[in-house]
């Protein structure tokens, strides 16, 4: 059936009936010529709700590889073969100087990661102390900590110590799951979830979409991160790294992804929306008109890719006329552009291509995962000598 996109984005700004499954279903099933139309009505809300403001978020792996469970889309699960970091937990302080670079690069959130189906109780006694330690530096950072299925007690403690928010993806819809990862449970994940939020923490929760799902699991899923309450949703497309199950798997177009994000934001007006891994290869040159549907991205690299450059992120930023959250008085673009500045001189005097502080090189050395249609594993930033990309 046939909707008029517009008129659902009229009739809930004037406080009447929410997007309903048929007309989510409608929506992702529109052709590409009614996907501008439909871009224009998430676009309402995401006007009302966030204006021309984008949060920027700032990943930090603290632990990468050495996964033991089999997510089927994932290059850090169990067997993969894909050519990615592996390290293990990162020392409190470099987390710290991590985060420092996306901080300066424009995020109000930071995002601290790591691999594995759930933290130890000494696992979150370390990420608490990093936490203390961020907060110490930069008070006004938010931390979402993603540290995977939580015991008893653990999500209290990451709250005690400063955290102000839990990802914890839904990932796809509840009779998907079992097609993509068969060591822990899709209840698990929403227990994860809840667990959080009694323990006050603000929720994250999305998707990774292009994973052989139909458009009525999907929509089961839009639906799902609905009823959890969450406060933001990153939408991940996924990125079929070589080596893991999903390999080859390559569904999605540009305008689809679009229709996907319209499809989340008409379900959840007013939730932070997230276009978050695999934008680069699967939005591409439609990322900035994104832009008018999400309210918010990941800056530069992901935990295990690399995505496109975070200078070429902040000035798609200013050229679609939005503004950063929390850096409305600065203009990034020019203050990533001095230092890059004034890091060429510094290489240049000493000799080195790829010097130590953040690197934001548009085009430049390792400059090549954004762009790129395969992923590119991450060999920059966190776990290495390397300046990250923020
Ligand atoms: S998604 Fe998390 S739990 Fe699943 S394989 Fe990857 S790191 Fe492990």
């Amino acid at each position: 059936m046939n909707h008029n996109f517009k008129l659902i984005s009229q009739r809930i700004l004037a406080g009447g009936n929410p997007t309903t499954r048929e007309e989510a279903l409608s929506m992702l099933a529109a052709s590409d010529e009614q996907t501008l139309s439909l871009v224009e009505a998430a676009s309402d809300l995401r006007r009302y709700y966030f204006s021309n403001t984008v949060k920027v978020n700032y990943l930090v792996n603290l632990k990468s590889g050495l996964c033991p469970e089999d997510c089927g889309y994932c290059s850090q699960r169990l067997g993969s073969q894909a050519e990615i970091l592996k390290y293990t937990w990162m020392k409190p302080q470099e987390a710290v100087e991590q985060a420092g670079y996306g901080i300066a690069g424009g995020a109000s959130r930071i995002c601290m990661v790591a691999s594995g189906k759930g933290p130890t109780d000494r696992d979150v006694e370390r990420v608490a102390t990093m936490i203390e330690d961020l907060k110490d530096e930069y008070p006004q950072a938010e931390v979402c900590a993603c540290l995977g299925i939580l015991k008893e007690g653990q999500a209290q403690r990451l709250s005690e110590a400063g955290a102000d928010a839990y990802n914890h993806n839904l990932n796809t819809s509840e009779d998907h799951y079992q097609n993509i990862c068969s060591t822990h449970t899709y209840q698990e994940r929403v227990d994860t979830v809840s667990a959080a939020q009694e323990a006050g923490l603000s929720a994250c929760s999305g998707l990774i979409v292009g994973m052989k799902e139909t458009d009525q699991q999907l929509v089961e899923a839009i639906f799902a991160l609905k009823n959890l309450e969450g406060d933001s949703i990153p939408v991940n497309f996924l990125m079929p790294f070589a080596g893991t199950p999903l390999e080859d798997t390559w569904e999605l177009t540009p305008l689809r992804c679009l229709r996907i994000l319209c499809a989340v934001r008409m379900v959840n007006p007013e939730k932070e929306l997230r276009m978050a891994g695999g934008r680069e290869m699967h939005l591409r040159s439609l990322q900035g008109l994104a832009l008018n549907v999400v309210n918010s991205l990941f800056l530069g690299d992901y935990l295990t890719s690399e995505g496109q450059s975070a200078l070429d992120d902040l000035k798609m930023i200013q050229d679609g006329g939005f503004v950063v959250l929390g850096a409305e008085d600065r203009n990034l673009v020019a203050e990533h552009e001095a230092i890059l500045r004034e890091k060429k001189l510094e290489s240049v005097a000493s000799n080195n291509s790829c010097g130590t502080a953040p690197c934001s090189s548009s085009g430049g050395c390792g400059d090549q995962g954004g762009s790129s249609s395969l992923p590119v594993p991450r060999k920059r930033g966190a776990g290495t000598d390397l300046a990250p990309n923020a």
